[in-house]
């Protein structure tokens, strides 16, 4: 057996086994290596039967007698009697009748189990039993539990790894020797094992903090590597005008944030520099981005060079080219702003490329393809990208080609990351986050509803739609599910169009569509030919319907708090009161998380608060940032991030090649691909 067999070779797992493990994720035998338990269970102490006490006990008894019997159709049980020199207890399993044929009478087991009262009986109940050996893997040690799946235990995959205890001990070390010698980690062997077979908790302890250990360095690791590249390129440095700053504040109808003050002022130093900018810029919905990224492509214009915005629909880039040419207008450079979207008519593309390649227009808006297809952008110096999109080191390459500089970068997104994260992915430097309001909007109306009040909510909808409003439907699914129970896009969109709202104009919209018939549904509810929108979270892209005042979410359960706090944004955008109703799916208490969406309007403390209780990927869920992926490392450990920050630091300045440590650069190469979406 190697490290790369697959998990069919070990004993035990036969077709069926295999399969269910794969379904978590495992093929090779390492794979299942790497299969880290969640958490232990301490079966260590073994104890004698008349000092035993209620709670988890482990004894080491002989089986005296066993019977099994059925108490009533569908329920058996299995009694027994376990003996040592100082006693008897009773042991009782449910619905496990092959216990009754495998417990060997009077030879010595280890018996692992919760011992209680029960009715006026002590037993032990579903104690796991296993014969005396020295290296017991079910009973009387820190026995590791598992994440299972539909008819995978623990147990068996506790079996499984315990055949891999000599390729554990052989595994190689992935970091490089310094680095463990300096941290005081130990090895990935010693560590592997630990984690699987721990003789103590301090073990246990030290195997984890090696773990955590190498899972943040890879990541800052990636994160710096990113900007060392990055900063290795150059770009046309962009010359400062304080005239035309000052003229353009004073041609918008309202005072800038002083959060707008700021990220403009760090952007437009930024980018004065031959080194290529790196910006993010991140803002609760409707906190005024638009704005700051108007000033920055202002500034580009006027130096003379040419800016681009990228949309993630050509609804948006619609959206964006009209209150930018509003915003530029007064400059005098508005008839130098074009849009270029795929459903523009061929002459008027055309057209727009050929003002494009002269530079008579000198900042281009559209969507992805901007930067794909034959535009020539020869004097490109500013990109500026509008949510969710992705631009990393390839495109800039492309880029570089076009015009032979790199172009600064501004990524605008509403999506908040708790600050923990974003020092972790990029280090502080290259955020700016606009933490002001601008305009006093009244917060939006947030209420969880249980099943049994959905009707009252139905009729309140009905009423906004009266008066002229509309209604925005999300749910978490686009099609039915067999294995999930909840509500699908087409489901709520068949129920709500037949009875409730007949009479009233419905749409369904989900990311399955062609981008062409998502962009016209869309169109067709910003004209208001549309009352109720029922889609799937492709709304929470930054559309402005100012006249949607209700976000009905189903399943709000399955989503992520920054991605509802987003969903709840896209209502409220005008001088209505907007409304956000939860539409939980049974009539238990709204959980922790949801109460803290009714309470707060805090977009970055919802997002702390998500990654605290489910993990960065509750929040990177939204933005397919499936390589981070933190199994042992706790963000809020702040030393333990900056030791693996300084680390990767030391790593890059001694000039160690990366090549020369497989593990690592694979996961490095993995992690880079998100570390350069910013
Ligand atoms: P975001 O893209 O961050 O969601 P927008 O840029 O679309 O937000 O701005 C939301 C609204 O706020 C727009 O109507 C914009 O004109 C307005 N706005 C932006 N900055 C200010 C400001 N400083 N004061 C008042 N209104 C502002
Ligand atoms: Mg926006």
């Amino acid at each position: 057996m190697k490290l790369h067999s697959t998990v069919d070779e070990l004993k035990g797992v036969g077709p069926q086994l295999a399969k269910k493990l794969h379904f978590l994720g495992i093929t090779t035998v390492f794979d299942l290596i790497d299969y880290l338990p969640r958490r232990y269970d301490d079966y260590s102490v073994v104890q004698h039967i008349a000092h035993i006490n209620p709670g988890p006990v482990t004894l080491k008894a002989v089986i005296k007698q066993v019977q099994g019997r059925y108490v009533r159709r569908g329920m058996h049980i299995t009694e027994a009697v376990a003996s040592d020199d100082t006693g008897s207890v009773k042991l009782v399993w449910f619905n496990q009748p092959y216990r009754e044929k495998s417990l060997k009478m009077n030879h010595p087991y280890f018996i692992s189990g919760e011992f209680s009262f029960k009715r006026t009986q002590l037993v032990v109940t579903n104690p796991s039993t296993e014969l005396v050996s020295d290296f017991p893997v079910h009973t009387a040690r820190v026995i590791p539990v598992y994440k299972e799946t539909k008819g995978l235990t623990s147990k068996q995959i506790r079996a499984s790894v315990a055949q891999t205890l000599s390729l554990v001990r052989k595994l190689p070390e992935t970091l490089p020797a310094w680095i463990v010698e300096q941290q005081g980690l130990v090895s990935a062997a010693q560590a592997y094992e630990a984690i699987h077979f721990p003789e103590s908790s301090e073990q246990l302890a030290t195997a984890k903090h090696r773990f955590a250990f190498e899972e943040v360095f890879r990541l800052t690791l990636a994160s710096l590597m990113t900007k060392q590249v990055n900063s290795s390129l150059t770009a046309l440095p962009i010359l400062f005008s304080e005239d035309l700053a000052k003229t353009f504040v004073s041609h918008v109808p309202f005072a800038l944030t002083n959060a707008q003050r700021k990220a403009v002022w760090a952007i437009y130093q930024d980018i004065q520099k031959p080194e290529p900018m790196n910006r993010l810029l991140e803002g609760d919905v409707g906190s005024g981005k638009t704005l700051v990224a108007a000033m920055a492509a202002a500034m580009t214009m006027h130096a003379g060079y040419q800016v681009c915005l990228m949309a993630p629909t050509e609804l948006l880039a619609r959206q964006h080219a009209q209150t930018l040419y509003d915003l530029l207008e007064p400059l005098g450079l508005a008839d130098q702003l074009s849009l270029l979207v795929g459903g523009m008519k061929p002459a008027q593309k055309k057209r727009a490329k050929a003002a494009a390649k002269d530079e008579k227009v000198k900042f281009l808006i559209g969507t992805h393809a901007l930067i794909q297809d034959d535009v020539d952008l020869k004097n490109l110096a500013l990109v500026i990208v509008d949510e969710q999109h992705r631009f990393g080191v390839e495109q800039r390459k492309k880029l570089m080609k076009k015009s032979g500089h790199a172009p600064h970068v501004l990524s605008m997104s509403a999506t908040p990351i708790p600050r923990s994260l974003s020092l972790t992915l990029y280090g502080e430097l290259d955020i700016t986050i606009l933490d002001e309001k601008p305009a006093e909007r009244k917060p939006i109306l947030t209420t969880a509803v249980p099943p049994t009040d959905r009707k009252k909510i139905y009729e309140h909808l009905e009423a906004e739609i009266k008066q002229g409003r509309q209604v925005f439907v999300v749910c978490p699914l686009i099609s039915e599910s067999e294995s999930l129970p909840v509500t699908s896009a087409e489901k709520a969109y068949e129920a709500l169009a037949k009875s409730p709202f007949k009479n009233r104009r419905v749409g369904l919209l989900h990311g399955k569509m062609k981008p062409a018939d998502k962009d016209n549904l869309m169109q067709s509810f910003v004209a208001h030919e549309i009352d109720i929108l029922v889609s799937t979270t492709v709304i929470e892209v930054g559309v402005d319907v100012p006249n949607a005042t209700v976000m009905l979410v189903e399943n709000p359960e399955r989503f992520g708090l920054a991605q509802l706090h987003q969903l709840r944004g896209r209502v409220g955008r005008s001088e209505h009161q907007g409304h956000c109703y939860l539409m939980l799916a049974d009539s238990k208490a709204p959980s922790q998380r949801l109460r803290a969406l009714v309470t707060s309007h805090d977009g970055f403390r919802l997002a702390e608060l998500d990654l605290q209780l489910r993990g960065p990927g509750a929040i990177y869920g939204t933005m397919q940032h499936g390589a981070l992926d933190l199994r042992v490392a706790q963000l809020s450990d702040h030393k333990l991030i900056a030791t693996a920050r300084q680390t990767a630091k030391k790593f890059l300045d001694k000039g160690e090649n990366l090549l020369q440590y497989k593990e690592l650069h694979q996961h490095v190469t993995d992690l880079q691909k998100v570390t350069q979406l910013n």
